[in-house]
């Protein structure tokens, strides 16, 4: 593949840009159809978004549906259908598919949707792929809406997935105390749909996306799709750094490094116009929320580690490509 993702997806979009101009076609986490229904579809293919040796079948199907889960969510919305669709190797057993399917039903069981449909079929490596149908609390939250001044948050911790990723492929020098902790956020994602009922009614929210490939790329995302700038500092982020048995600045540095650029954290990254009551939101909903930043009307700036940065410099989102 020479041309990356994001290469790819812009052709797609303006080759495909909606003829019917009320609904919200490709660009956003969902798309947004007549009605204020809420759709989207995220694939999973061992090798690439997982490693089928290291993750169990019961984590995989949980995984899949969470990750589409998300995206509604960053939508401000709620899951209602599902349609699952797997391929599956010839070499696999019985056994594993069901446990697959236990995942998929405790994510069903959470968070109240139907399963209604899918498809089974062969294939030479293992992949998930879902669609999720929701609607919105309120309304649709878009990435386009961030205005010039407003806040930057973001809910729960930043990088864990990835600290967690390099605890299992020992990729990184750092290791963490509580690996278990780590591995868990890597594996099962929270996403942050009943955070968002209460949010959604009580706060004024204007440009909202999930965090799938690192907060950088995304707000990146959100900094486009707006026609805006920002201005993040790295002391604002949340890391577990607790969770670490030493406090040197490598440490930190590699924490730091995994919030920005990590992937596959699936927490909410907002921004609204005011100053938030972030203990209130917490006592209310159980999700720690941080205000990492402010939009600007250009610069995409990063105060990192104290010195001050363009954002392009550090931005080295995880491709899948
Ligand atoms: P997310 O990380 O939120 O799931 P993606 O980066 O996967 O979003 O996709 C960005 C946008 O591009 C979404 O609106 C998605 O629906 C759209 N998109 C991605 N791949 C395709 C494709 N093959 N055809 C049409 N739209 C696509
Ligand atoms: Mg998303």
């Amino acid at each position: 593949m020479q041309q990356g993702e994001f290469e790819l997806i812009k052709d797609l979009r303006s080759r495909f840009r909606p003829k019917n101009r009320k609904i919200l076609g490709i660009g956003d986490d969902c798309a947004v159809v007549e009605g204020d229904w809420l759709l989207t579809t995220d694939a999973l293919t061992d090798g690439i978004h997982f490693q089928s040796k290291v993750i169990s079948f019961e984590d995989l199907g949980y995984k899949s549906i969470a990750v589409n889960i998300s995206d509604v969510a960053a939508m401000g919305g709620y899951p209602v259908y599902a349609l699952v669709t797997i391929g599956i190797p010839e070499k696999m057993k019985d056994s594993d598919v069901r446990h697959l399917a236990d995942g998929i039903e405790a994510a069903r069981d959470e968070f109240a949707f139907e399963v209604i449909g899918g498809d089974t079929v062969k294939s030479k490596t293992l992949f998930l792929s879902v669609t999720v149908v929701g609607r919105p609390f309120v309304k649709p939250l878009l990435r386009s809406v961030a205005k010039d001044r407003d806040f930057i948050y973001v809910t729960g911790t930043l990088g864990d997935s990835r600290v967690g990723l390099d605890v299992l492929l020992h990729r990184s020098q750092e290791r963490p105390l509580d690996q278990d902790y780590f591995l868990k956020r890597h594996f099962r994602p929270s996403p942050r749909v009943h955070f968002m009922e209460y949010v959604s009614r009580h706060i004024t929210i204007h440009a909202c996306m999930d965090v799938s490939d690192g907060l950088l790329g995304d707000l990146s995302h959100i900094a486009d799709e707006s026609g805006v700038g920002f201005f993040i500092e790295t002391d604002e982020l949340p890391l577990s750094r607790k969770d670490f048995g030493l406090s040197n600045d490598s440490e930190l540095d590699y924490l730091v490094q995994c919030a920005l650029n990590g992937g596959e954290d699936y927490e909410l990254l907002f921004t609204s116009p005011d100053v938030l009551d972030l203990s209130k939101i917490e006592k209310k909903t159980g999700v720690k929320v941080s205000r990492i930043g402010r939009i600007l009307a250009e610069d995409r700036l990063v105060q990192y580690l104290g010195e001050k940065r363009i954002a392009s410099e550090l931005l080295e989102s995880y491709r899948h490509f």
